[in-house]
């Protein structure tokens, strides 16, 4: 396959390419709808991820093409640019607009990309390829970046350029993710632990659900007003500036202040989720797969009856992961409503377990799910050219 992309940059371009580097997508293995609570999210990087060719051309102009999409751009180097229409190019474009508007030095380049990453399904593929466009120009116009900058840089690109209002995670993830580590992050202060998550025989099957994520957005801002409205209630009595400083044993204790039902649910599932955080990397570093499987199911449990946010979808994957004795944990993972499931399966049992699941999914929802395996892989890098070599 990357011998491949070696051959499409040369019909693209009629010249090799120079540079050739690799960025992944990310799942959050647990931990999910904390990072807004000042808690610990675990993701990730996956060996799905977004592949980048350069070359320098003389003729100052920044052209981009990616295998995935067929629209291209041809756009002279500048001083700063606009986002143009709705265009994939736009996140590439983004990142030379940050690294142009920062003053570094840039020159003509020709960038061709290629994405295995399952596009616009929760698995990033947005961070990924603004990430390895940024790793890349970071190093190909000696700009003197360091990771964490990047990190920041193109954040700031999804918040500002493309316009879309996402945390920090997912950048970090694609940009620190290390083989068979988790990341253990705090998304307000970024303290960051890489912590052993061995898989041993198993693998990391993701289940995309195909069901369009509707209803996130608007959900997601219900939950982040009602966890605002626990925060609150708790205030009166505790010294705290987020839910996610509140034990379970605490929060026991306090539960009263909140006097509205819906509002306490919300806040038992985050008081609870960060709390597992911390026990899936204790269980995962003591490579105890058994529980840390109990433990994403368990957060599935609370996504689902006290966060609200799960759905017939992703309960159809998770409730059949259960009756198979190869899976030894499932969840789903991001928003929710829709989007992908993760599951803990055995490597040798992958073949039947998709054929299975895909069969229980199919005959209750009516359409397929799309499930791949993966392994957790490495964080954004460059590969050696020539491939072949
Ligand atoms: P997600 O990040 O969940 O995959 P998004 O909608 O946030 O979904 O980002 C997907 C968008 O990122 C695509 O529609 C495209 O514009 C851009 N993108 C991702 N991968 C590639 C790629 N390989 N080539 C070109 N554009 C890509
Ligand atoms: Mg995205």
């Amino acid at each position: 396959m990357k011998e491949d992309l070696e051959k499409a940059f040369v019909k693209a371009y009629n010249k090799p390419a120079d540079h050739f580097f690799f960025s992944p997508g990310r799942v959050n293995l647990i931990g999910e709808h904390i990072d807004y609570n000042g808690g610990l999210v675990f993701p990730c990087a996956i060996t799905f991820g977004t592949y980048m060719l350069t070359a320098f051309n003389n003729e100052g102009v920044f052209r981009f093409k990616s295998v995935n999409f067929d629209e291209e751009l041809s756009i002279p180097v500048q001083d700063s640019y606009d986002k143009l229409g709705k265009s994939w190019y736009n996140y590439p474009l983004g990142v030379i607009n940050h690294f142009a508007k920062d003053g570094h030095q840039l020159q003509g380049l020709d960038l061709l990309y290629f994405g295995d990453i399952p596009i616009g399904s929760g698995l990033s593929s947005s961070a990924s390829i603004e990430i390895v466009t940024a790793y890349a120009l970071n190093q190909l116009f000696d700009a003197g970046y360091s990771k964490l900058d990047l990190v920041k840089l193109t954040k700031s690109v999804e918040n500002n350029f493309i316009g879309l209002a996402c945390g920090i995670m997912d950048m970090f993830a694609v940009a620190f993710g290390e083989q068979d580590k988790a990341l253990m992050l705090n998304c307000e202060t970024l303290d960051y632990k890489a912590v052993d998550a061995n898989l041993g025989d198993h693998l990391l099957a993701i289940i995309n659900t195909n069901k369009p994520r509707k209803l996130a957005e608007s959900k997601y801002n219900e939950r982040v007003q009602e966890c605002a409205l626990a925060l609150e209630a708790l205030q009166q009595e505790l010294d705290i500036n987020n839910l996610c400083e509140v034990s379970p044993i605490t929060f026991n204790q306090y539960q009263h202040l909140i006097t509205n039902e819906v509002v306490a649910k919300r806040a038992w599932h985050v008081i609870e989720e960060n709390d597992r955080v911390m026990q899936a990397a204790k269980v995962l570093s003591e490579n105890n797969l058994e529980e840390f499987g109990k433990l994403m199911y368990a957060s599935h449990d609370s996504l689902r009856d006290l966060y609200e946010v799960s759905g017939v979808e992703l309960d159809t994957v998770v409730d059949y992961c259960r009756t198979n004795a190869d899976v030894t944990g499932a969840r789903m993972t991001g928003a929710g409503f829709g989007g992908c499931a993760i599951a803990l399966v055995k490597k040798d049992a992958f073949a039947q377990f998709t054929d299975e699941l895909t069969k229980y999914y199919t005959d209750k929802i009516g359409y397929a799910p799309s499930i791949y395996s993966s392994l957790i892989g490495d964080g954004v890098g460059e590969l050696k050219l020539p491939v072949t070599h």
